[in-house]
């Protein structure tokens, strides 16, 4: 301090003193006359705001407020004129030498009535610096708020997800979280649909406390939407538009209007997810009353939620898929133990039954033809025919049955039918068959094709509950490299039935599992699932192919595609010829392993004229052949314990190469199947009646029998 050189004032303080106090202070300090003139200034002007002292003193007090708070200046300094003595304070932003400008805090008090003072005198200090760090930690608070959010939302869609078991309720709850967490106005969600070519409104949620944020959910069609909807799809990015800055594809297809004017949108968000082969998610954040910018931080928790609600969703088909699978096959399990069940049981039945027939027939044989237990033989053979035929429903349920392959006229076949069918499908439906010319033959089971004919008849009818019309056409028709390929079929002619119905027709995922086994869509009890299985099986064993088209309420059209039977001669129409069952003196090796079925066929072939050596097995009977010279014919069992009669039949022709064989059997064992050089071998079908053995029996052995396979 330089004491010594300054004129000392009362008190003991210099003005110089005083003058360098002021000159030092951090604020900048000035004088202001009534007027509202600057009449002196300390140093902080220059060092704070780079004016020189000697530009601002004289001048105007409110020449360096910014416009925008000059009002508010000027009415605190009015209030301080009324007020003498009373100080004040009031924020604003001042212009700096560099045109900058710095947020400043001044405070002042009236002095004018102090005839030693007579200013306002005024202290101003720059608070820049202190307002930026205010204003970067409310913006981080407001981030760790918002993070906060987003974090507690996303934790409670993922703990209701686990527990929601219905996926719409999986969306409605995205769709109310994303509303309730960005505090929008209006949150939507569509199902984007390109096949039915549609955006199908699935949830909304409204801000209830807006009564602008009024509904809009509805299906719409997507040509309305075409570009925005192409942008979605391709770049799997967001659109977003405002009122005031409208997005490129919305304004392109026209839809802008409509949204931000007819709608009354300020501000929308589309955000595309969940994508599936024909179509995706999408959801619509908009914003009503007020414009708003989409945060990035925003934008990104929809996405992230999105992805959490696809993961569940997936994870939520895929364990629906597995659980369906796992049904089919133990549904499929379940059958095929079933139809093992019904066939063991129908083949026991079967020798049973053939006993009780053979003994019947037998004693009818050698009663006198008017004794009076005629009566009650013929009712012996009644009721066992009787049980037959249930044997035979058992078989074909287990799809076990023989076949007995024929060459069948078609045409003959499906007029044949058209009776039945006629019954079957009932009044309201109109039945009409055309038949082709020259249609030609087919070689396989009879019973067979009539079953899937009239599976595909039933199937039509309860497709046509209401009426209409059930078409059935035959003709001769080419399939080309196209239709081969599709029908897995030679290329070829071949012979085709159409069955065709006016009925409510298919969409492509009934198309998709039509033929599988119990697949079905009819309500429980009314359809099994099992007939159009099975109507492929008998089209494909017979080396066919078959082809559906359908429309969901157009009706549906079957063609099942034949291989034609060019050798196959036509039956006589005068019904069977019935060759009288003569006997013979032949040697038969009959190998059956059922006691009571075996001494009966030996005693009805003895009874016959015949010489008959009877196994019990595969071995015993193979011992007999090679022991007992010449044998005309092999009459063996097809499925017994040990050696099965196939595996049999190929050893004993390996003995006596050109031996005659006959199999008997209820049904098709699996060992049966696929055997190249047995398939000419002739099948008689459990049960069967002495005279119907004989007269099988002569045939074969005369070689006229036809084969069975
Ligand atoms: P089921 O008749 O017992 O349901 P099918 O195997 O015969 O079993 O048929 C499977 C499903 O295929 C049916 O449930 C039905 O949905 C569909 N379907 C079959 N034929 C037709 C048809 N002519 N018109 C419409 N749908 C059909
Ligand atoms: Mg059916």
């Amino acid at each position: 301090m330089e004491s010594d050189a300054d004129p000392v004032a009362p008190g003991g303080v210099s003005e110089c003193m005083l003058r360098t106090v002021l000159d030092e202070h951090t604020d900048y300090i000035c004088l202001v006359s009534g007027d509202g003139r600057i009449r002196w200034a300390n140093a902080a002007l220059t060092r704070l705001f780079g004016w020189p002292i000697d530009e601002i003193v004289g001048g105007d007090a409110f020449a360096l407020i910014h416009p925008d708070d000059l009002e508010r200046l000027r009415n605190a300094y009015a209030a301080s004129l009324a007020h003498p003595g009373q100080r004040y304070a009031v924020e604003f932003r001042l212009r700096c030498k560099d045109s900058s400008w710095r947020m400043v805090e001044s405070a002042g008090t009236n002095l004018l009535g102090d005839p030693s003072i007579g200013a306002i005198i005024v202290s101003t200090r720059d608070i820049t610096d202190r307002k930026h760090a205010e204003a970067a930690l409310a913006a981080q608070r407001d981030d760790l708020d918002r993070q906060l959010r987003y974090a507690q939302s996303l934790r409670r869609m993922s703990d209701a997800i686990a527990s929601l078991e219905e996926p719409r309720a999986v969306l409605d709850m995205l769709v109310r979280e994303m509303g309730e967490t960005l505090r929008l106005d209006r949150c939507l969600l569509f199902d984007v649909d390109r096949e039915r070519d549609l955006a199908a409104g699935v949830s909304q949620w409204l801000n209830q406390a807006n009564p602008e944020a009024f509904s809009i959910i509805s299906d719409y069609p997507l040509e309305v939407f075409r570009e925005s909807w192409k942008h979605l799809w391709n770049t799997r990015t967001p659109i977003v538009s405002h009122a005031d800055a409208m997005s490129e594809p919305l304004v392109k297809e026209g839809s802008a209007p409509y949204c931000h004017g007819e709608l009354k949108i300020r501000s929308l968000l589309w955000h595309p997810f969940c994508f599936r082969v024909d179509g995706f998610f999408m959801i619509a954040l908009n914003q009503v009353s007020s414009r708003r910018h989409w945060r990035p931080d925003e934008v990104v928790f929809v996405e992230a939620a999105s992805t959490q609600v696809n993961l569940a969703l997936q994870k939520r088909r895929i364990v629906a898929e597995r659980t369906l699978v796992e049904e089919q096959l133990r549904q499929s399990q379940k059958m095929e133990a079933i139809g093992r069940l019904a066939g063991g049981i129908a083949h026991d039945f079967n020798n049973l039954l053939t006993a009780i027939i053979g003994y019947a027939d037998l004693m009818k044989d050698k009663l006198p033809p008017d004794h009076p237990l005629h009566r009650h033989v013929d009712g012996i053979l009644q009721v066992a025919n009787r049980a037959s035929a249930t044997t035979h429903q058992l078989l074909s349920f287990s799809r076990q049955q023989v076949l007995k392959p024929k060459s069948i006229g078609l045409n003959g076949l499906v007029s044949k039918l058209e009776s039945l069918l006629r019954r079957l499908i009932g009044e309201n439906i109109e039945l009409v068959v055309r038949l082709g010319h020259d249609v030609g033959r087919v070689r396989m089971d009879p019973g067979q094709l009539e079953l899937a004919l009239v599976n595909l008849a039933v199937n039509a009818r309860d497709a046509m509950i209401a009426g209409g019309t059930l078409t059935m056409t035959t003709s001769v028709c080419a399939v080309d490299a196209d239709g081969a390929a599709r029908l897995r079929l030679a290329v070829g002619t071949y012979a085709c039935i159409v069955v065709s119905d006016t009925g409510v027709g298919m969409d492509p995922e009934t198309l998709r599992h039509l033929f599988e086994p119990f697949f079905t869509t009819k309500e429980l009890g009314k359809g099994t699932g099992l007939g159009l299985s099975s109507v492929y099986g008998i089209v494909h064993a017979a080396g066919g192919g078959i082809h559906v088209e359908s429309r969901l309420g157009k009706g549906s059209t079957f063609s099942v595609y034949l291989p034609l039977d060019l050798a196959g001669e036509s039956t006589p129409s005068g019904g069977v010829q019935l060759i009288p069952a003569r006997g013979g003196a032949e040697t038969i090796l009959m190998v059956e392993d059922d006691d009571t079925l075996r001494e009966l066929l030996g005693e009805a072939l003895i009874g016959r004229g015949y010489r008959v050596l009877a196994a019990h097995d595969g071995a015993q009977a193979l011992r007999m052949a090679s022991t007992s010279g010449h044998i005309d014919l092999v009459l063996s069992d097809v499925v017994m314990p040990q050696m099965n009669g196939p595996t049999l039949a190929r050893e004993l022709m390996r003995i006596h190469p050109g031996v005659r064989l006959l199999f008997m059997s209820g049904y098709t064992a699996d060992a049966f199947v696929g055997d190249a050089d047995l398939v000419n071998v002739p099948v008689i079908t459990k049960p069967f009646s002495i005279d119907d053995l004989a007269r099988t029996v002569r045939e074969v052995i005369d070689g006229r029998a036809r084969t069975a396979r």
